[in-house]
């Protein structure tokens, strides 16, 4: 069965390897969801570590701390140059990060361009949990948890995709080879959403 699975998540043999930025936040648990899935990764925190893998995952936490990581460390080129050509995925801080935001502190990656407000949902403590509908797979709903998180308030283009709402509100969009999520899908055991970025980055038909 666990070989099935891993052939699954192959091109032609070649398993892949995942990146997930490391520098602060809750990478551990994206590492956890791929594990689930029999990805190998690789907790990125030096541009060398950008060099062998077949996609992405920026995780929740602190934009600002991230950013400012991102620049101390060095990474913001090699970074820059690696999504424009890969497939990446932005959680939360994460989605802040591939946005074109304007911040005072943050300094994003400009990778998608739609207005986005940062602890649009509130503090810490007004964190909440959604059943939301996934437009890829309707056979449950998905719970999403949303942590201080940021908000689309607009979409500024006819290309980017809208994969979840929550009400009218996009939270989970697709634009090229980039994913993004308002909300924390590396919370709990239901692993779909990342499925749907390995299959992004095979290029299959999602
Ligand atoms: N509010 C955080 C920020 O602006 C994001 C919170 C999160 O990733 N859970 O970076």
């Amino acid at each position: 069965m666990s070989f099935l699975r891993r052939n699954y998540y192959s091109i032609e043999g070649i398993k892949m390897v995942l990146g997930v930025l490391s520098l602060q936040g809750d990478y551990e648990l994206h590492v956890g969801q791929l594990k689930s899935l029999n990805v190998d990764t690789i907790k990125v925190k030096t541009s060398n570590d950008l060099i062998n893998i077949d996609g992405l995952i920026i995780p929740g936490g602190e934009s600002t701390t991230i950013s400012l990581l991102i620049d101390k460390l060095n990474l913001r080129k090699a970074l820059e140059e690696y999504c424009s050509k890969k497939c990446v995925f932005g959680t939360c801080a994460g989605l802040i990060m591939i946005s074109n935001i304007k911040d005072k502190i943050v300094k994003p990656l400009n990778l998608i361009s739609f207005d986005l407000e940062r602890n649009a949902y509130g503090r810490q403590i007004d964190s909440f949990t959604k059943y939301i509908d996934l437009e890829f797979d309707r056979t449950s709903k998905f719970v999403a948890n949303f942590i201080r998180a940021p908000k689309i308030k607009s979409l500024n283009d006819d290309d980017t995709e809208v994969l979840a709402y929550d009400g009218n509100t996009p939270i989970l969009v697709k634009r090229g080879n980039l994913l993004g999520s308002s909300f924390h899908p590396e919370i709990g055991n239901d692993n779909r959403i990342h499925k749907y970025f390995l299959k992004m980055i095979n290029n299959e038909k999602v």
